[in-house]
């Protein structure tokens, strides 16, 4: 029978205070069966990033609404087995909107193949949204330059990493990361090149940062906000750039959110705040790739992910971001290709 079933994971329930199990059920329904210009595909990897807690939301900042009872929305990488679609043949990779489940229908909205050569964890870490958001940050927000002293919270998460090799690859003097394990600090520094990484949960968190900027940061790229915020703005130099790529430090509380207190120091260090979102920038995607492939190519950006295997898993993959249980992209992995 196991052939036959669809296992899926719909929203149940949606979050009040920390995302928990309670907020997902398990389905499971017949393998459907694509239309006309569609094709079903077999998921292999669904990929988590913490925003996915606020699209679970009734009103989603910049999502598509679920509704209850709807699949969580995931992106991932599956394989076409059955195809209606003339784009798309049985056999083919594409990364697509698999949601939190085993097998999907698409009609070719949001697809994109794997390019040949380049494994289905390559592109969820580095050639989707997850790489496209460190380049646009760094890059283009962060506008990192020859020199700067650059400071990335969430250093060790999937964003995090990959921003401070591209600020490194881009000439940065110093690529400073904050995570919240000795491990992960040590991993930053030994493997991925970071020139220092702290733990923010030391308690002379302010010091330590203070004394790893004696003359200020020129770029801030936030994945955390809250006090961690706080301490950058206080650390600024003339002219920097604080980038607001997150704020998972927020993202499981309801109601009001106190905006940062050093907020003025962006005045007297004549700085710039700026947010962004990766999907406005999508239609850019091929340049973004350009960019970033010699660096894969020639060695100088690496990637890594952290799997876990089952479907049934799926949302303590989610999870594992909340606690910090990650290292790099969080990935869920429900088959091989074939
Ligand atoms: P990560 O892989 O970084 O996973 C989350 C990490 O955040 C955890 O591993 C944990 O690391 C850290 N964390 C969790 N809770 C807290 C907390 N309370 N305080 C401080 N750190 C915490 O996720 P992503 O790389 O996918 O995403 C990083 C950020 O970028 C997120 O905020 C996400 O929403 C945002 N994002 C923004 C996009 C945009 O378009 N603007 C697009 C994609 C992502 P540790 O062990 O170090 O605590």
């Amino acid at each position: 029978m196991a052939e036959f079933t669809n296992h899926q994971w719909l929203l149940a329930a949606r979050p009040e205070g920390a995302l928990n199990e309670g907020n997902f059920k398990r389905a499971e329904s017949p393998i459907p069966e694509p239309g006309e210009g569609e094709f079903l595909a077999k998921t292999i990897y669904v990929s988590v990033e913490p925003a996915m807690r606020g699209h679970m939301l009734e009103t989603s900042a910049y999502a598509q609404t679920m509704n209850i009872g709807d699949v969580i929305n995931a992106t991932g990488v599956a394989q076409v087995i059955k195809s209606n679609n003339p784009k798309y043949a049985a056999g083919d990779l594409v990364q697509c909107p698999t949601g939190f489940q085993e097998y999907v229908v698409s009609n070719g909205q949001m697809v994109t193949k794997v390019p040949d050569g380049l494994n289905a964890e390559a592109v969820l870490s580095i050639f989707g949204g997850t790489g496209f958001t460190a380049y646009y940050g760094m890059v283009e927000t962060g506008e990192v330059k020859e020199g700067d002293a650059v400071l990335i919270s969430g250093a060790a998460g999937a964003v995090g990493n990959i921003a401070g090799q591209i600020a490194k690859i881009k000439g940065a003097s110093k690529v400073i990361g904050l995570a919240g394990s000795d491990e992960k600090c040590k991993w930053l520094v030994d493997e991925i090149g970071f020139n220092g990484a702290i733990n923010y949960k030391d308690e002379d968190l302010k010091k330590q940062v203070r004394e790893a900027f004696p003359d200020g940061m020129n770029v801030f790229f936030d994945n955390v906000g809250g006090n961690i915020l706080d301490i950058a703005l206080n650390n600024l130099a003339l002219n920097a750039r604080v980038v607001i790529c997150g704020g998972i430090s927020r993202y499981n509380q309801d109601g009001k959110i106190p905006g940062p207190e050093n907020y003025f120091n962006l005045v007297y260090k004549r700085a710039r705040m700026e947010g962004f979102i990766i999907v406005d920038n999508l239609h850019r995607a091929q340049e973004f790739s350009d960019a970033m492939t010699p660096w894969l190519e020639d060695g100088s950006l690496k990637y890594q992910v952290d799997v876990i295997e089952g479907y049934e898993n799926l949302p303590a993959g989610l999870l594992r971001l909340f606690t910090g249980a990650n290292k790099g992209k969080q990935l869920i992995k429900l088959a091989d290709p074939e």
